[in-house]
């Protein structure tokens, strides 16, 4: 039975879709863009418009670019034998305000998690051995999040992947809250974790 006109039942239908947002979330966000402005409302859809128009991810590593690549892959004072690989574009972010990397990344768009089916296959890994085959990668720093699905991954990434290269792997130093995401470690224990990166036996 729909309660509210069927335009209103459309939108917290496709509210709800969106991460960390459940039913009731999604009815106060339709009934809150309800009461305001027409062009405050139209803002927000303009915004959700331009960003899929305009950006996609990055050819090359897979952040998130106005265009085929990055600003950090169109950066030449970017150390091009250090590359960092994150979960999410929002780990870059995270890890540039630490100050402590000035290489370049690979972003796998997710993490190896069985329970919710994505695999190897699903994220970029295929991509990131072909980076380290192709270019002339010295040290991967893997900064996968320290919770289960990250350290999985992690180890998946070292022994499976990167193993038959002439790189050296390693892993962010432990001090991280775990079982967190990257984007709630402060930066100075970030950037500290960079630093202090322990060599992983691929
Ligand atoms: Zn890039």
């Amino acid at each position: 039975m729909s309660v509210y006109a069927k335009p209103v039942e459309v939108l917290i239908d496709e509210l709800g879709r969106l991460p960390g947002i459940g039913p009731k979330s999604a009815q106060r966000i339709a009934f809150h863009l309800l009461k305001s402005d027409t062009v405050d409302a139209r803002r927000l859809a303009d915004a959700i418009v331009s960003m899929k128009d305009n950006v996609s991810f990055c050819h090359r590593c897979f952040n998130v670019a106005e265009g085929d690549s990055c600003t950090i892959c169109n950066d030449p004072q970017r150390n091009q034998h250090l590359l960092c690989v994150v979960e999410e574009p929002k780990d870059i972010s995270a890890i540039e305000k630490t100050g402590a990397f000035s290489g370049l990344y690979h972003v796998l768009l997710g993490a190896i998690n069985p329970l919710e089916g994505i695999g190897p296959d699903q994220l970029k890994i295929k991509e990131l051995a072909l980076r380290v085959a192709g270019e002339d990668i010295e040290e991967v720093i893997l900064c996968t999040n320290p919770n289960l699905e990250g350290e999985t991954t992690a180890a998946f990434v070292a022994s499976k992947v990167l193993a038959p290269f002439d790189v050296k792997v390693s892993r962010l130093a432990s001090g991280l809250p775990v079982g967190g995401d990257l984007e709630y470690a402060d930066e100075l224990t970030l950037g500290r974790a960079l630093e202090g990166r322990n060599t992983v036996d691929s």
